[in-house]
């Protein structure tokens, strides 16, 4: 039997506890977990690539069956580039689920690549990259909300 890859797309601006919750979850479940910072070029990000990348190298270092790289185009191109037949989605609340859902279905009809959800647990459904950029720039400390790799001055 072909190994097990899926895919752990997202924009990691910056990884939170909440994204790592979901890699640890997923783990069990494949062969080899792909963490995929997409590249997409009309988003504008606060962290800069190289950032974000090494963030994520730093806080999957002692996980031999997560790799982490970066892509641009598709998620569904992707997969199938790499051969991954699972996409891992993190779902914290109905908006997340309308919206995955629409992609999940759009991804299952390009490459045949079917989308596992897992919900957010309750203590991280809170948690968003969006809210700890907003709270950054507030100079608020996000030390609970991102793994310990993550050092923001
Ligand atoms: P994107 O820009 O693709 O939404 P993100 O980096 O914001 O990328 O999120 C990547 C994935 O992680 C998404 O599936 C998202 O739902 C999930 N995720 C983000 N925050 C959390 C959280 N606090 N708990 C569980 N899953 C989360």
């Amino acid at each position: 039997m072909s190994a097990r890859i899926a895919v752990f797309p997202g924009s990691f601006d910056p990884v939170t506890v909440g994204h790592v919750s979901i890699v640890l979850r997923a783990l069990p479940l494949f062969d080899r977990l792909v963490v995929a910072m997409g590249e997409n070029t009309t988003k504008r990000y606060l962290f800069p690539l190289e950032q974000r990348l090494a963030w994520l190298k730093a806080t999957f270092a002692d996980r031999p069956t997560v790799e982490v790289m970066t892509y641009q185009g598709l998620t569904a191109d992707l997969c199938e580039r790499i051969g991954a037949r699972y996409i891992v989605r993190g779902l914290r609340n109905s908006t997340d689920h309308g919206y995955e859902r629409s992609i999940a279905l759009m991804n299952h009809a390009l490459r045949g690549v079917e989308t596992i959800f897992l919900p957010a647990l309750a203590e991280h459904a809170h948690i968003s990259s969006t809210i700890v950029r907003e709270l950054i720039a507030n100079k608020a400390d996000v030390s609970a909300f991102v793994p310990p790799a993550v050092r923001i001055a």
